[in-house]
């Protein structure tokens, strides 16, 4: 696919600093708000956002047939309904506008309201979710998990190579970027030789994870087939699937996850397009044994896209913990939104989709501090020799991801959590 806002080659006359996650290439959507200005559609570029709002109203966009209210708007829903062909569309105009060849807007009167500064926004849910669901696609975390839980010969359960294994979570506790989280609370028994206890957590863990979001919906009984499925893909998000493993393990038999998981749920601002993603594809690990035919696809569904995780405490010195990258999945997206929707079930705009914790094969690239302090084993030295197990009170996780190609670097921005003590 050919897209012009792709373009290597292209620059911008607005300044875009070294190693900046929003060059010309990218333009992902988001919503902001400013002191002055209400919730809206943002474009980022630099350390600016395209207030697109604004942009309208300047007569920027007007051949595309438009209406105000998909910019002025709370969330970026009524945007994607619209469909892929006018978001390429948009984001090409976009481009254009903002290439240094260009002095339309550069040269506008409009110019003043039409950008903001990043550091004076507040960057806002950009989606308004209404089903989540969590995959376990990475077979590196899904073995470690196998390993340290059952049996390290037969660490992957025997459906796991035959369907991408997932759970239906709950929407309403997935927050921005930004938002802290209190430690959860709940029924743990990590001493099997006595009663239940309810106490807060102490196994809060984060999940590094890749999300994507619904552009398109579907009728109940339809199915989404492999190759359609990219149409259905708006884009993605950074996401950090907090879990409570103490919680978690007591409760989840037989019917899996519920409260260890679903206490909150961190996505990074800006939803980068699949578009924008569509240079960095690469191929995944080869399937074996061989997957039913409504979950084989042809071509690179996989994307090279560099993972990190920090975790900071107050007033001291972070460590990364976690170096991944998106492209260890053993399922792609497509054969998830096919597996999905293989017996009907409908997919609404907005819909988030998580890839599940995502672990590559050596030791420093593993997603979960469950992974990473090997149950507690192997704890993490902090650089001011606190160790970490898992998450303490006032940490700070912050997840970081970009793609990178031809001089061309497409992040995602940060998605920050700071954990606040329980509230009881
Ligand atoms: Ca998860």
């Amino acid at each position: 696919m050919n897209i012009r806002a792709n373009n290597p080659e292209l620059t911008s006359w607005v300044e875009i600093p070294a190693n900046s996650d929003f060059p010309i290439q990218n333009l992902p959507f988001g919503i902001f708000k400013t002191q002055s200005l209400s919730p809206r559609v943002g474009v980022a570029i630099g350390e600016k956002i395209v207030d697109l709002f604004e942009l309208y109203n300047a007569g920027f966009i007007s051949k595309y047939d438009f209406e105000a209210s998909h910019f002025n708007n709370l969330f970026l829903n009524d945007l994607m309904a619209l469909g892929k062909d006018k978001a390429r569309k948009l984001r090409d105009r976009i481009s254009e506008l903002l290439d240094s060849t260009n002095t339309e807007l550069k040269e506008s009167v409009h110019r003043g309201k039409i950008f903001v500064n990043m550091r004076e926004a507040t960057m806002l849910l950009p989606v308004k979710v209404g089903d989540y669901t969590d995959f376990y696609s990475s077979m590196d975390h899904a073995t470690n998990v196998g390993v340290m839980f059952r049996d390290p010969a037969n660490a992957l359960l025997p459906n796991w190579k035959h369907m991408p294994v997932g759970y239906h979570g709950r929407a309403s506790s997935i927050v921005v970027s930004g938002t802290n989280i209190h430690r959860p609370k709940g029924q743990t028994r990590v001493d099997e030789t006595i009663p239940p206890v309810y106490e807060a957590s102490k196994r809060l863990d984060f999940e590094l994870e890749v999300a994507f979001v619904i552009g398109k919906s579907t009728h109940l009984g339809d199915s989404i087939s492999t190759s359609q499925a990219e149409d259905y893909i708006f884009g993605l998000v950074l996401f950090n699937d907090l879990s409570a493993r103490d919680i978690q393990q007591w409760e989840y038999v037989p019917l899996g996850p519920f409260l260890g998981k679903n206490f909150g749920s961190v996505i990074s601002p800006w939803v980068v397009t699949l578009d924008a993603l569509e240079p960095f594809k690469v191929e995944g690990y080869e399937q074996d044994p061989e997957v039913l035919d409504y979950l084989k696809y042809t071509g690179a569904k996989n994307y090279d896209i560099k993972l990190e995780v920090e975790i900071k405490p107050d007033n001291a010195e972070g460590k990364i913990v976690s170096a991944s990258n998106f492209k260890y999945m053993y399922w792609n997206m497509c054969q998830q939104l096919a597996h999905h929707t293989v017996n009907g079930c409908n997919v609404n705009i907005g819909d988030m989709m998580a890839s599940g914790t995502i672990s590559g094969p050596d030791a420093h690239e593993y997603g979960s501090m469950l992974e990473i302090a090997w149950k507690g084993t192997k704890p993490v030295i902090m650089p001011d020799g606190t160790e970490r197990r898992f998450l303490n009170d006032n940490d700070t996780c912050i997840i970081r991801g970009h793609a990178s190609k031809d001089g061309v670097r497409i992040g995602f921005g940060d998605c920050t959590t700071k954990i606040l003590s329980a509230k009881f």
